[in-house]
């Protein structure tokens, strides 16, 4: 028998929230941001379900190719561009558009042989200071772009550091909107948190949203899943592989980390960090069993964690544990909750989910 560790992708969940980033930028069409296998989810899991977006966003060059594959035809943008001269003739194979974000991505293409002109999206560093072109030298690299024979159209974007927080995109679009005054182009600006909390300041051709299609909240704890209505697409479910009745004094785990001041029964459940269920989740982390919430004590191991069953008396040996999304029975523990648990972000949670995980799709 295989562990009982399961992840489910729930497409309802996955074509729900697409809907919800799509109603909040109307006039916009719509990258569904499939980046780092989909957020964990596998591409080939959401695939169906992101059909009703209006491109494909990411950064692989073989994912890329698999979206091909699965019989994309439509756009598909490399985020990030590429890395070393070779891809383009991968993007000019599968119709791949890229980004531009430095001069050396522009010397590549110029040395670029193609029959096809590519699409690119020219980056603007809105203060970021990570990707793209300083606004005083953004102009010139249009017009260097512009005078290339291998680039067709070129669109502009830029990707805001502070969409989710108390500073806000303000210097960055005003930025933005300095840069590319008269310039000619598509116009592409909001991650998640710029969709759901800027929308009328970012309104423009293309959306990016990616966090917000998984169901987690780009702008926890301020505002969480259920108030954005966004559905978990991800379940991580196990089960109770053994229990321990513990008396006071008793403790569990590596380190002793936690001590039963009472009688409490314990839940071992078929998880751990080599799942990728985070191994700083304290002590306290909301944890689901049979649906009802519970919290986990003592330290994750690799295989194992250790729950408290106090508040669910008839759970047993094979008791169903939900890690985060949705129990079988209904009840949703979000993921930003877990991961704000364990000191980190449901982005880093999805992403983790290990290859020895199975994942379904329902
Ligand atoms: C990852 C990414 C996004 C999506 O960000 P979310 O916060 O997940 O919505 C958008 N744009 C770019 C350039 C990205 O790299």
């Amino acid at each position: 028998m295989p562990r009982p560790i399961l992840a489910t992708v729930h497409s309802a969940a996955l074509a729900h929230n697409l809907d919800r980033a799509r109603r909040a930028a109307v006039e916009s069409r719509v990258w569904a941001v499939v980046k780092a296998n989909a957020y964990g989810h596998g591409i080939e899991n959401v695939f169906e379900a992101f059909r009703a977006a209006d491109g494909f966003a990411l950064l692989d060059l073989d994912e890329a190719q698999r979206v091909r594959q699965l019989g994309w035809r439509g756009p598909v943008l490399l985020l990030e561009g590429v890395f070393e001269a070779r891809d383009l003739e991968l993007c000019s194979r599968l119709d791949l558009w890229h980004a531009v974000h430095c001069d050396e991505q522009i010397d590549m293409l110029a040395a670029h042989k193609t029959q096809s002109p590519h699409r690119v999206f020219l980056k603007l560093n809105s203060g970021m200071n990570r990707l793209g072109f300083a606004p005083e030298r953004f102009r010139s690299a249009w017009t260097r772009l512009n005078a290339l024979p291998q680039v067709d159209e070129i669109s502009l974007m830029t990707h805001f550091s502070d969409a989710d927080g108390p500073k806000g995109i303000g210097p960055a679009l005003a930025a933005f909107e300095r840069a590319t005054q008269d310039l000619p182009g598509e116009r592409s600006l909001a991650n998640s948190a710029a969709v759901l909390r800027h929308a009328p300041q970012t309104r423009a051709d293309w959306v990016r949203p990616g966090i917000v299609l998984y169901g987690s909240a780009p702008d926890f704890p301020e505002n969480d899943a259920a108030h954005w209505q966004l559905q978990p697409a991800m379940s991580l479910r196990t089960r109770l592989i053994g229990i321990q009745d513990l008396q006071p004094g008793d403790s569990v785990g590596y380190g002793s980390r936690f001590t039963a001041e009472a009688p409490m029964r314990i839940g071992i459940a078929g998880v751990g960090y080599g799942d990728g269920y985070p191994r700083h989740a304290a002590t306290g982390t909301p944890v689901l069993v049979n649906g009802v919430r519970t919290r986990m004590v003592g330290r994750v191991s690799m295989d194992m964690i250790t729950v408290d069953l106090t508040p669910v008396p008839d759970a047993g040996f094979g008791s169903e544990v939900t890690l985060w999304g949705r129990a079988s029975e209904g009840t949703v523990l979000g993921i930003d909750e877990v991961a704000q648990a364990a000191g980190t972000v449901g982005y880093e949670l999805m992403c983790a989910v290990a290859r020895r995980v199975p994942m379904a799709q329902d």
